[in-house]
């Protein structure tokens, strides 16, 4: 008997390894575990070492298809030199429909399916003239999802800038929002990227579903808010499903050999790894502090550490271009600071293998600025963080994570507002490490690790929930049909 056709989707990420990351994952999920063909359509950012190092990883097995789109052309699309990053990314992915759309009418036979990532809504109307389903992926929680959209009606409701409200931001159902916790393109109406941000809050209801990467235990309450009626029929048109966590495999050598030799000699849970995600950075200043915040708690360490920024154009706190070689770096450390913590502690320079570090036994805390892939990787390593939001949606990532999920202790002050001093760093990271908070934030975490693990697995919550969507997949590509 011939084999039933699988069902082709094609995936389209925007630039940026937070992006990038979680769209290969989900590729990878539905081949693997659901029986799709997928072809990831990647819009490149700048040509960087780790994203390369991303696909390659990504097609070996090769699971999936990845095509590059061509580099979007800026300079044609007049963006200012502080352009904030919601701003480019949503020009990068406006610049890449023409590419895009030729990309799909190359493929040999068109997809069954659409799916597009956050900063991608604008290309879901291709779905239409494919005459296809078509989904949005947001890889970041239920919580962030809610303020994104209902972002339309507190436009109309609240006068003046969200930061300087007295009051709570209310989202129907669910844990209302600190004025000072709002996500980056809510800091400044009259900024290109809130406009950006509210028509992605308008076009997500263009799909017809919205896959996100929690599970259902994680965020129970806000899923259920989000599948009311207060949500269902006006922001979100079809299902919302979990599908996570959804975060890249451990690789067998990931650690290359010297640093797994290092952590294999440090003992069960004592490290800390301090890292800011693919572009989290900070002033001098602070760089400084959280040196000698460290050197004085005694722990041990792992930091990947980039160079600081001069000036923050946006406030933002992101920048993937600051590398700095060693001597550039160590210039930005207390003198003899390497020298003095030789015996606990390792800096890795730019990017390291944050994951494959996460997985090991002696990593005990994760000193992180939230971003949600890093989130996920810390719960599903069952390691505790203290939380240091910079950009995006990390503040709101950081009180979630604080006020309901209970994994993260954080400082006083927001690391993005103030400077966080070092003897607030060097007690946050004993706390961690080596104090009963610690000890009873890492059981937490590690019942949130079993859980997640029950969900992506067959028969679980987050497995169902893709099952669904390719249901769901079949009976409007079915419908479709019909009607033509
Ligand atoms: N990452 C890494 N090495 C680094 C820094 C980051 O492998 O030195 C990975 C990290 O494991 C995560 C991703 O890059 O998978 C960052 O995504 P996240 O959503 O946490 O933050 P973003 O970079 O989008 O702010």
């Amino acid at each position: 008997m011939e084999k039933p056709k699988k069902l082709h989707a094609a995936l389209l990420s925007s630039p940026g390894m937070g992006h990038l990351i979680p769209i290969m994952e989900l590729g990878k999920c539905l081949v693997a575990d659901h029986g799709f063909e997928v072809t990831i359509f990647v819009v490149p950012s700048q040509a960087s070492r780790a994203e390369a190092e991303i696909i390659d990883s990504a097609m070996t097995p090769k699971l999936l298809d990845i095509v590059e789109l061509p580099a979007p052309d800026l300079t044609a699309a007049g963006l200012g030199p502080n352009a904030s990053m919601v701003e480019r990314l949503a020009v990068m992915m406006r610049e890449a429909r023409s590419a895009f759309r030729s990309a799909l009418k190359a493929m040999e036979a068109p997809p069954d399916v659409l799916i597009v990532d956050l900063f991608g809504t604008e290309h879901l109307c291709m779905g239409d003239e494919l005459r296809i389903p078509k989904y949005v992926y947001v890889p970041s929680n239920a919580w962030f999802l809610a303020l994104l959209l209902h972002s339309p009606v507190l436009d109309k409701e609240v006068k003046g800038e969200y930061v300087d409200q007295t009051e709570l931001l209310k989202i129907p159902g669910c844990k209302p929002v600190r004025p000072e916790d709002v996500v980056d393109p809510m800091l400044d109406r009259s900024n290109q990227q809130y406009h950006e941000y509210l028509r992605i809050a308008g076009e997500i209801a263009m799909g017809d579903g919205i896959l996100l990467n929690v599970w259902e235990d994680l965020q129970a309450e806000t899923l259920a808010a989000l599948r009311n009626e207060e949500f269902l029929g006006r922001a979100v048109n079809g299902p919302v499903y979990t599908v996570g966590p959804l975060i890249r495999p451990v690789r067998p050598a990931g650690l290359g050999k010297e640093l797994l030799e290092w952590l294999d000699k440090q003992p069960r849970e004592s490290v800390l790894l301090v890292s800011f995600g693919s572009g989290g950075t900070m002033s001098a200043e602070q760089l400084a502090e959280l040196a000698w915040g460290l050197e004085l708690s005694r722990q041990r360490f792992i930091w990947i550490l980039r160079k600081p920024i001069v000036e923050s154009l946006d406030g933002s706190f992101f920048d993937v271009g600051k590398g700095g070689g060693d001597d550039e770096l160590s210039s930005f450390l207390p003198d003899e600071f390497a020298v003095r913590t030789r015996d606990v502690g390792l800096i890795i320079p730019l990017w390291g293998p944050q994951l494959d570090i996460l997985s090991h036994p002696s990593v005990g805390g994760f000193l992180s600025h939230c971003g949600w892939n890093s989130t996920l990787e810390s719960i599903v390593n069952g390691v505790p963080m203290i939380a240091w939001p910079l950009y995006a949606e990390q503040r709101q990532n950081a009180t979630l994570l604080a006020e309901e999920i209970g994994v993260v202790i954080r400082p006083k002050e927001l690391p993005s507002k103030k400077i966080v001093g070092r003897e607030e760093i060097e007690k946050l990271a004993r706390m961690i490490i080596a104090k009963k908070e610690g000890h009873q934030m890492r059981a937490r975490v590690k019942e949130l690790k079993s859980t997640a693990e029950k969900a992506v697995t067959k028969g679980g919550t987050s497995y169902e929930s893709l099952r669904r969507m390719k249901e769901d997949c079949k009976m409007r590509i079915h419908q479709i049909n019909k009607a033509h």
